[in-house]
């Protein structure tokens, strides 16, 4: 189980990242199976570390860990464990060049934006730590006059967290802080293509001194059999999944046996839609924002950019402007803007739809081919885009801009609402009658209006119809580790 030099060369504290499990406040870096993954930079092709490639076992010893933990844990006062979560909150932004340096690393995305992921996850850390002084209940007058009704809120216990390659820290870090706050401990299984950031923020909360048994990691590449066992097992109280949609379905099926609760972030399918009355050059900033952040590999993507008729033309032109300034590479070079892309098999499925958007008549104004190198994959820009191409129905997680020409509101609206996702949709427009009227027509938990960029601690993230259910983030993410109790006193 070792980090290779193409890893640790690159960092200032070396001793970040360990390669390993993390169980019971101990490194795992044996796996029973004697076996190892590799984890490699996608950009490069180099091996960074090989991993001890737990499974089963290792995860049962884990919720064995937090099961035991759980209790202690949540007998601190809420303010001992909101001072362990701003401990970490210290640590990750003290190592944040090193943290960023590890998820350009394993995931490939420009160590700026890698930098801003993890200030993003801190937040998280911070917000909740926060939070965690302020789980109030209620007094509720009683039905009768000897009666007193008093509604307490409990940890659920022991959380399985299931997170995806696109954001390795942050997506760990909007449950781990809002399960910790509340007095939940965590067993946590990251993708395999990037267990590094999640294994570092082991690390510093080893270093800012958390109780063994609160936060395990199980790395491993049979996220099959850890699935399961963390929705079979009766100690689990509850699962918080970010990812895909269809492996959402058999999480949600596995845990039915069990009536686990859940968390389900999952996929997005985003209409971005500019007006005729739109802030052109803000139109455009907010969709190269919204597009081609992580090279187009986000839930929240726009991936429909509907334009009105009259300034279509005008949009296009702007947006391949904007576009051409891009530059494709290594994420730690100097300048580059867009990464990799996450695996061959992501560039094979981007490459597919283009070529079916191709075929079925539309225009690609720019790009449209793999670089050949590495998984590289050319920003891209296609106009004549129409409802009856794959890229109208499927998340494409590429840099690719598909633009379709609509006439009128209420066609746009129907467009917009025609996927059973519904996570994240924009719209630009100054007419407040039809901003309101749209807001409120379309089917998304989230709707950016004239900005590009809505993600933030303050605010619930989270979807409808099949991009899930559960908030993460503000007031409304905390509830969603909380069972709440109702005492009826006689008196
Ligand atoms: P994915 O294939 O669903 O994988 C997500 C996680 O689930 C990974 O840790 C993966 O492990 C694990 N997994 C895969 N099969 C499993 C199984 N049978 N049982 C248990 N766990 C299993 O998704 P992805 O391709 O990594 O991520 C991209 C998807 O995530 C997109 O659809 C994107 O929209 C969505 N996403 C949603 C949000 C949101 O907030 N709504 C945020 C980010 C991403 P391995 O990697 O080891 O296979």
């Amino acid at each position: 189980m070792t980090l290779t030099p193409a890893l640790t060369d690159k960092l200032k504290n070396p001793r970040i990242v360990v390669a390993g499990g993390f169980t019971d406040g101990k490194w795992n870096t044996v796996s029973s199976r004697g076996k190892v993954f590799r984890v490699s930079n996608p950009a490069t092709g180099e091996v960074l570390a090989q991993i001890s490639d737990l499974s089963t076992k290792a995860t049962k010893e884990a919720i064995e860990a937090a099961h035991a933990a759980q209790p202690a844990w949540a007998a601190l006062a809420a303010k001992e464990r909101a001072d362990l979560l701003k401990g970490l909150n210290r640590l990750m932004i003290e190592h944040a060049d090193d943290l960023a340096t590890v998820l350009t690393l394993e995931m490939g995305k420009p160590f700026a934006e890698a930098k801003g992921e993890i200030l993003y996850g801190a937040a998280f850390i911070e917000w909740f730590a926060e939070e965690a002084r302020r789980v109030y209940g209620d007094t509720i007058p009683g039905h009768t006059a000897n009666t007193r009704i008093t509604v307490i809120k409990q940890p659920v216990g022991v959380v399985g967290v299931i997170t995806p390659w696109n954001f390795p820290n942050a997506m760990l870090a909007r449950k781990l802080a809002p399960a910790l706050a509340v007095g939940c401990t965590v067993v946590a299984k990251p993708a395999a293509e990037t267990p590094l950031s999640a294994l570092a923020i082991a690390r510093l909360m080893e270093w800012a001194g958390f109780p063994a048994g609160v936060f395990n990691v199980v790395p491993g590449t049979d996220a099959a059999a850890i699935g399961e066992e963390l929705c079979a097992n009766p100690k689990v109280a509850k699962i918080s999944f970010t990812g895909s949609t269809n492996v959402g379905r058999t999480l949600m099926r596995q845990c039915a046996d069990g009536i686990k609760r859940m968390s389900m972030e999952l996929g997005g399918n985003a209409p971005f839609i500019v007006f005729d009355d739109a802030d052109l050059d803000a139109a455009v900033a907010g969709a190269m924002a919204s597009k081609f952040r992580n090279a187009g590999q986000t839930c929240v993507c726009a991936n429909r950019i509907y334009v009105q008729s009259q300034i279509h033309d005008r949009f296009v032109a702007r947006l391949g402007e904007e576009m051409a300034r891009l530059k494709v590479g290594d994420g730690l070079e100097e300048g580059v803007t867009i990464g990799p892309l996450i695996t061959d098999k992501a560039v094979d499925k981007v490459t597919e739809l283009v070529g079916d958007a191709r075929d079925q008549g539309a225009v690609i104004v720019m790009g449209g081919t793999p670089t050949g190198e590495a998984t590289f994959y050319p920003p891209t820009l296609i106009t004549g885009a129409t409802k009856a191409m794959r890229l109208a129905r499927e998340e494409i997680f590429g840099p690719v801009a598909p633009v379709f020409r609509f006439e009128t509101v209420d066609e746009v609206i129907d467009l917009a609402n025609a996927t059973e996702f519904g996570l994240a949709a924009y719209f630009y427009g100054r007419d407040i009658a039809k901003v309101t009227r749209v807001a409120e027509a379309l089917q998304y938990g989230i709707v950016g209006i004239n900005t590009g960029l809505i993600s933030t601690e303050v605010a619930p993230f989270g979807g409808m119809k099949q991009s899930g259910f559960g908030r993460e983030g503000s007031k409304y993410g905390i509830e969603d580790y909380l069972d709440i109790k109702y005492l009826c006193l006689a008196v």
